[in-house]
């Protein structure tokens, strides 16, 4: 007999007896053992549950992906490394050479970048169009547009999408229709009972809420459709690292109470905002003086979510005044964390359009998005309110 150390290791068992862990076990192993071939033949024929390699799947995935399924109406939902991976693994499994994606012309940046720069060279074409107008959306439809691809509530100007116009054309037209839901979040609209055949997440936002974990999902109606989004993300290794899958499970169990705080938060702050005079305007689908709130109004309910944006009145001086005078707001190009963060689209996610592009979307220097958090709502009115003051005087 051996006294190798490793060999208790290898055979462990948790020593459980009766008690059973409350919170899901961190289970990191790359690899899973089976007793004998037949048992991987019963496994890999669906006839018995378990797992082989990681990539291929693993238990804190599975815990993780059930929850979002019950969230956002689905089954098979596939979690994947990131919100990028997430509509990689959703365009490999649906499109071929040949194939045309129409995008919402106010897409996630990286988003846009994948259909503009990197899918052409894959022999497959994109165009966007203002998806807030299902008629204009429809005129930049082509014979052979495959997908369609749009955000509920687009990034930094918050516009809502009319998903109800273009599920119709999709429809229709047999096109797939692919909706990034991150900025809304299952909480106020479930795309899937809207007529979306797919829905995409980056989990790092609202719903995993914490920073700390980078995720992203992905479900599609037919589940054809999911097993071939499954086949795509384990063959091009978009899968998730198990650390990220229980962290994110961790946060996703106080997901609609994190939300629904901050989405209180986001609508006193952006009343609050509203009455600066160092305020040019403000954009909240929860505000009457928002374009599309009735819109938003009949989507999402009365839920209109944690995010935000405003124009300062003033230049990059009075941008640089205001995020200074801020520092207990992040400064920080990201969102959905519990803590509020403060991004400014000209000097982060939209300098590639340049000034030019950005005036013709609205986007001037004055302009910030804000990701409202869960904090004491108050002490945010005084830090913003301090950061308005101090862009008058800049
Ligand atoms: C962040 C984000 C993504 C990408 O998600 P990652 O997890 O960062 O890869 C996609 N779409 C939207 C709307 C996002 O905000």
């Amino acid at each position: 007999m051996s006294n190798d150390p490793h060999i208790p290791a290898r055979r462990r068992r948790w020593p459980e007896g009766g008690s059973r862990p409350v919170a899901t076990p961190l289970n990191p192993s790359v690899v899973y053992a089976t007793p004998d071939p037949d048992a991987l033949d019963a496994q890999y024929e669906g006839r018995s549950p378990g797992y082989s390699y990681a990539r291929e799947g693993h238990p804190n995935a599975d815990v993780l992906a059930q929850m979002l399924d019950r969230l956002e109406g689905g089954t098979g939902g596939v979690l994947t490394g990131s919100g990028m991976a997430a509509l990689g693994a959703a365009v490999l499994a649906s499109l071929r050479a040949g194939d045309h994606v129409l995008g919402g012309d106010q897409l996630y940046g990286r988003s846009l970048r994948m259909l503009a720069e990197d899918l052409p060279r894959l022999g497959i074409a994109s165009s966007l169009a203002d998806p807030t107008d299902a008629e204009r959306f429809a005129a930049a439809l082509r014979p052979e547009t495959r997908m369609i691809l749009v955000e509920t509530v687009s990034n930094p100007t918050l516009r809502v999408a009319d998903i109800a116009g273009i599920a119709e054309l999709a429809k229709e037209r047999g096109i797939l229709l692919a909706v990034d839901n991150t900025f809304t979040t299952p909480r106020a609209i479930r795309p899937l009972a809207h007529g979306a055949d797919i829905v995409i997440q980056s989990v790092t936002k609202l719903l995993a809420g914490h920073a700390d974990a980078t995720l992203g999902y992905v479900v599609a109606r037919d589940p054809l459709l999911g097993a071939a989004m499954r086949t795509a993300a384990t063959t091009w290794g978009l899968t998730p690292s198990p650390f990220d899958c229980w962290l994110a499970e961790r946060g996703l169990l106080s997901f609609e109470l994190r939300h629904d705080r901050a989405s209180e938060n986001a609508a006193r702050l952006a009343d609050h905002l509203a009455g600066q005079a160092g305020v040019a305007r403000v954009l909240y689908p929860g505000r009457a003086d928002h374009p599309d709130h009735a819109r938003a109004g009949e989507l999402f309910g009365c839920r209109f979510g944690n995010m935000l944006s405003f124009e300062i009145k003033g230049g990059r001086a009075a941008a640089n005044a205001f995020t200074r005078a801020c520092p207990n707001i992040a400064f920080a190009p990201t969102l959905g964390d519990i803590s509020t963060t403060l991004s400014h689209p000209a000097s982060s996610s939209h300098r590639a359009l340049g000034a030019e592009g950005r005036a013709a979307m609205g986007i001037g220097e004055g302009f910030f998005r804000v990701s409202v958090g869960i904090e004491p709502v108050e002490t945010l009115m005084e830090e913003m309110a301090r950061g308005v003051a101090a862009s008058l005087t800049a």
